[in-house]
């Protein structure tokens, strides 16, 4: 008697341990045996289902508690027994009506079978999931969404425009993609902050969002930029509405958080399927390569696709690619355009004019390749192979037969601006024996957009080297005559287009007059670039510029030519 006593409070401790082990766990069971026709429950059983289950009719009860998309799925899983299953698994949500709080139930069930195939003992497992599920949920959020806009990212919006893509394709139906950028982005980010830059992404990524419909898909795939896709556009017209709408909206400006205002224009590039690209990435690239060009068509506008830009672009990549190659293989040349003096006709100086044939033999013009050269950078190893080579001949030039001859070298914004720049120059030109007083550095406009005073400071520093400086392209950008007075130049090139004109056109004729008179005033010598007739000529040195360059007095030349001129002269 006292032995089953002492078994019986073991069996009882041990389901106190087992039943305290359920509790604390995030789980339920349920145990039944078909012979004792016994329910069993053990675990956070209240806390899910609030209720008691101690037969099978209660169990079915059950079944009211899920959500009700679930019920049959439950039901089901509830008496596995009936469809012979044997292990089963599924996920249901279920709906708690005591908080009115949703929870995940992850729901196992495991049903023993005897010899006679009849079921002997089935186990029900309910874990509550909901940490997990959501938990999942935020990193299929992350997966499809942009944290900062709540529009689709880049990959999710790739994919959902594959669909609109299957379906054109099967009615024959178009795509349009907008491409957005936010003009001048980077100057509101490097001048007002990121938090600010931020403000504007998702402010004006939130009106975006209203474009959003079942034919419209509206992302943000990084930074300043967004597209939108439009499955079956009415022609332009659906495109047009839209930038219609945008360029309304940017009109006002977007009211941050810290009270401020702040207007923002974009530019937007336009590419159809099937007319553009075949496939979903392919469109969205001739997207974004005609955004490009509508940044490059002065911003704040659209652009529609059409296929000389591409063409251009495609152009611009092998360009780009055969340069890196031409790069590491010096394929360069110099050659030289002569400068002459209009009063005494002496010849002043040479430009230095880097050409490029490729390995097909085509002459690739400098304004083509360079522009592209200051983009990917190697604006700066192709820089110092021309001042190199140029200053190396100039060198021989200047010993041999003219000590005052001045070499005129083009230097880009991107070469001037690093901080390596005076020193390189400086060390060529030891290397050379050349004096700065013999260089005349090319700076074009382009170069004083960034921060006047730092630039002006560098002038100065070259000037006080001995170095000559020269405004090129005058007439070409800013052109404003008044910050001439504060710039520490030497001369002033009077752009070709200017003179194109000067003879034909009055009102060109009378800028050119008060550009040469308040130049002079200001003490620069001036040049006149890409002089081409001798009316041209003959003009210019009526109105007393200094400086003539162009095809009338001689084309750009490779070095022999050159000498053979200073021979000339010489002799
Ligand atoms: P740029 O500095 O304005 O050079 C003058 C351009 O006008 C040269 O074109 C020259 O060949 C051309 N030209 C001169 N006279 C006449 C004329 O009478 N009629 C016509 N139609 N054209 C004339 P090029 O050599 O094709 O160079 C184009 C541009 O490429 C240059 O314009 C310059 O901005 C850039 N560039 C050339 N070489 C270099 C270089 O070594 N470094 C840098 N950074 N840029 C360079
Ligand atoms: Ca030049
Ligand atoms: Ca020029």
């Amino acid at each position: 008697m006292d032995l089953l006593k002492a078994e019986d409070k073991r069996v009882n401790s041990d389901e106190k341990m087992f039943q305290m082990i359920y509790d604390m766990s995030n789980s339920a069971f349920l145990y039944y045996n078909f012979e004792e026709r016994k329910v069993k429950t053990v675990g956070s059983w209240d806390a899910f289902f609030g209720m008691a289950i101690h037969t099978l009719e209660e169990l079915e009860k059950l079944g009211r508690c899920v959500d009700e998309k679930y019920t049959d799925q439950f039901m089901d899983f509830l008496f596995p027994e009936k469809r012979g299953i044997q292990k089963g698994n599924i996920t249901i949500c279920l709906q708690k009506r005591l908080a009115g709080k949703k929870i995940w139930l992850e729901c196992e069930a495991i049903v023993k079978y005897g010899q006679d195939g009849r079921p002997k003992d089935k186990i029900l497992r309910f874990e509550d999931i909901t940490k997990l599920k959501s938990q999942n949920e935020e990193l299929i959020y992350l997966a499809y969404y942009d944290i900062l806009t709540g529009l689709y990212n880049r990959n999710y919006f790739v994919r959902l425009l594959g669909d609109f893509f299957r379906k054109a394709k099967e009615e024959g139906k178009p795509v349009a993609i907008l491409f957005v950028d936010i003009d001048d982005f980077r100057k509101i980010n490097d001048g007002l902050g990121l938090i600010i830059g931020d403000e504007i992404v998702q402010q004006f990524g939130q009106y975006l969002a209203s474009f959003e419909s079942g034919n419209t898909i509206v992302s943000h795939f990084n930074g300043d930029i967004y597209c939108l896709a439009i499955y079956d556009p009415t022609g332009r017209e659906s495109v047009e509405a839209i930038y219609g709408k945008m360029q309304k909206r940017l009109e006002k400006p977007f009211l941050l958080s810290d009270g401020r205002e702040i207007s923002i224009t974009v530019s937007v590039g336009v590419a159809e399927y099937p007319e553009a690209a075949k496939d979903a990435l392919e469109l969205i690239n001739c997207a974004e390569i005609v955004m490009f060009k509508a940044k490059a068509a002065g911003k704040n506008t659209i652009q529609y696709f059409d296929m000389p830009i591409l063409d251009d672009f495609l152009r611009n990549v092998t360009i780009e690619n055969k340069l890196k190659e031409a790069v590491s293989h010096r394929n360069f040349t110099v050659y030289f355009q002569p400068q002459y003096n209009v009063h005494d006709g002496i010849l002043r100086g040479v430009e230095a004019l880097i050409r490029w044939r490729d390995e097909e033999g085509n002459m690739i013009s400098p304004s083509v390749f360079i522009p592209i050269a200051e983009k990917n950078g190697t604006i700066i190893p192709i820089g110092t192979w021309v001042m190199e080579e140029s200053i190396r001949i100039f060198s021989g030039w200047r010993k041999k037969y003219h000590s005052s001859l001045i070499l005129a070298l083009n230097i880009s914004a991107i070469q001037y601006k690093r901080t390596d720049f005076v020193d390189n120059l400086l060390r060529i030109l030891e290397k050379y024996e050349v004096e700065p007083s013999g260089v005349e550095l090319e700076i074009t406009e382009s170069i004083l957009i960034d921060d006047f005073e730092e630039v002006t400071d560098k002038l100065l520093v070259l000037k006080e080297c001995g170095f000559r400086i020269s405004l090129d392209d005058f007439g070409t950008g800013y052109s404003s005559l008044s910050y001439l007075k504060g710039l520490p130049i030497n001369t002033l090139k009077i752009d070709k287009s200017f003179i194109d004109t000067v003879i034909s056109d009055n009102n060109t004729k009378i800028i050119t007059e008060s550009i040469v008179y308040m130049v002079k005033r200001l003490g620069y010598e001036t040049v006149a670039e890409g002089v081409e007739t001798k009316e041209q000529f003959d003009y210019l040195k009526s109105i007393e510029c200094d400086n003539i360059q162009g095809y009338f007095l001689g084309r750009p030349m490779p070095s022999d030519e050159v000498e053979k001129l200073l021979q000339k002269t010489a002799g």
